[in-house]
């Protein structure tokens, strides 16, 4: 192994949440790390589509990467139903008094977009291929143990984050788990009607099904339960499609093409303390959710910017208690709400239960009728908060 290394902060996993709290601690001049288990070739391939908010659009432009995001496509209105009962409820932007409620963007443009805008930034370097395998803290510092290409080396740092997807909070904390019993389809699938950047969330006793307005089609996002999904995923295209039609309806038209389908296993995570001494879990580390909603990444891309902020505000050890307490009391409520939303959408509407689907739909009809409310709902979806 060879002699340590050390960094102000070093961050393990350059996937969305760990390149934009990169990108946000640039201008802190402290000297940043970024450990990425994936090669330069392989590193920003994802299937994911992701709704980003304008919350988070916002947080893309002050990281200086908002123009590199292209393509995205605005959503203007988002319809809400669920199959076979009543009650239905459509957002608009207008009502919410945005130009967009948010925007549709492949998971893989997003980390091109930061990696142009860390490419440029300075005090911040990136090793690729290179995964964290072990943490130590002392009291100054903590060594990292790390792979690169075969060899074992170490580094030390004040400040650890984790942004690795959830692979290592296990060793750091309790990782409090929920399985669903549910996967999620992804496809690319097109249809005979223009989606007018309208984007549909239709909950069925299954799992619920998004359709995301990208470009001159729509990015599927169907959960299920897994063998259904593996099913579905091998199965012909003319028979994914007629099963497709018959879970949304015709809403969207008819559906006559799919491509790009992958499937994903879906659980809720929630790492029970923020880290542990001069470490933090930030993004899908911290909290990996169910995708209904889209709120993982916009959960994750707010945790990143508040980070930044409390180490610019927070003058000294980056990986003191004071920094660390800060930010965990930040994120508290945020990350609450985002793991509540989404259990409870999830649970309240993944069955077929009767007077559950009484109150579905009287809430849906509720949420369609009265504006404050329906204004107050979009914004915590945009922003995670009232604006
Ligand atoms: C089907 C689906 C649809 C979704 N849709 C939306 C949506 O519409 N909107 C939304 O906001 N969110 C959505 N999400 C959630 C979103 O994809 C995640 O919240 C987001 O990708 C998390 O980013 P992250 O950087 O925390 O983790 P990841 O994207 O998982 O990145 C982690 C990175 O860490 C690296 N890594 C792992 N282990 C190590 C190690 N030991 N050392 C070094 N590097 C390591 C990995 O290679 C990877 O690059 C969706 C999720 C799914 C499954």
């Amino acid at each position: 192994m060879t002699s340590s290394t050390q960094h102000d902060v070093v961050i393990v996993g350059g996937g969305p949440v760990g390149g934009a709290l990169a990108l946000a601690l640039a201008p802190t001049g402290l000297s940043v790390l970024v450990l990425e288990a994936r090669s330069e070739q392989a590193r920003a391939d994802d299937p994911r589509t992701l709704a980003l908010s304008y919350g988070s659009r916002l947080i893309l432009e002050r990281l200086g990467v908002w123009n590199d995001t292209t393509p995205v496509t605005p959503i203007t209105s988002i319809h809400v139903s669920h199959r076979g009962a009543f009650g239905r409820t459509l957002l608009t932007a207008d009502e919410a008094g945005q130009s967009a409620l948010g925007y549709v963007v492949s998971h893989t443009t997003v980390q091109r977009a930061l990696f142009a805008g860390l490419e440029r930034a300075e005090h911040i370097v990136r090793l690729y291929g290179v995964r964290a395998t072990h943490l130590e803290a002392d009291a100054v510092a903590v060594r990292v143990e790390f792979e690169e290409e075969g060899a074992r080396r170490d580094l030390r740092a004040r400040l650890v984050v984790i942004a690795d997807g959830g692979a290592t909070a296990q060793a750091l904390t309790q990782v409090d788990v929920r399985e669903y019993g549910q996967s999620a389809v992804v496809a690319t699938v097109h249809t005979s009607k223009p989606h007018g950047n309208r984007a549909f969330e239709r909950f069925t006793p299954e799992g619920p099904l998004a359709l995301l307005p990208r470009e001159g089609s729509y990015a599927l996002i169907w959960s299920m339960a897994p063998d259904a999904a593996q099913q579905l995923c091998a199965a012909p295209p003319d028979v994914f499609l007629a099963h497709l039609q018959v879970a949304f309806g015709e809403r969207a038209g008819r559906f006559t093409d799919v491509t790009a389908r992958a499937s994903f296993p879906l659980s809720l995570r929630v790492a029970r303390a923020p880290g542990a001494a001069r470490t933090l879990l930030l993004g899908n580390a911290a909290q990996t959710l169910h995708p209904v909603a889209g709120q993982g990444l916009n959960l994750g891309l707010r945790d990143a910017w508040e980070l930044g902020e409390c180490v610019q505000s927070c003058a000294g050890d980056p990986g003191g208690k004071a920094l660390l307490a800060a930010y965990a009391s930040r994120r508290v409520r945020d990350r609450a709400g985002g793991i509540l939303l989404t259990d409870a959408l999830v649970r309240m509407f993944s069955n077929d239960h009767m007077p559950l689907r009484l109150v579905r739909g009287c809430g849906l009809t509720f949420l369609d009728n009265l504006l404050p409310v329906k204004r107050a709902f979009a914004q915590q979806m945009m922003f995670g908060r009232p604006y």
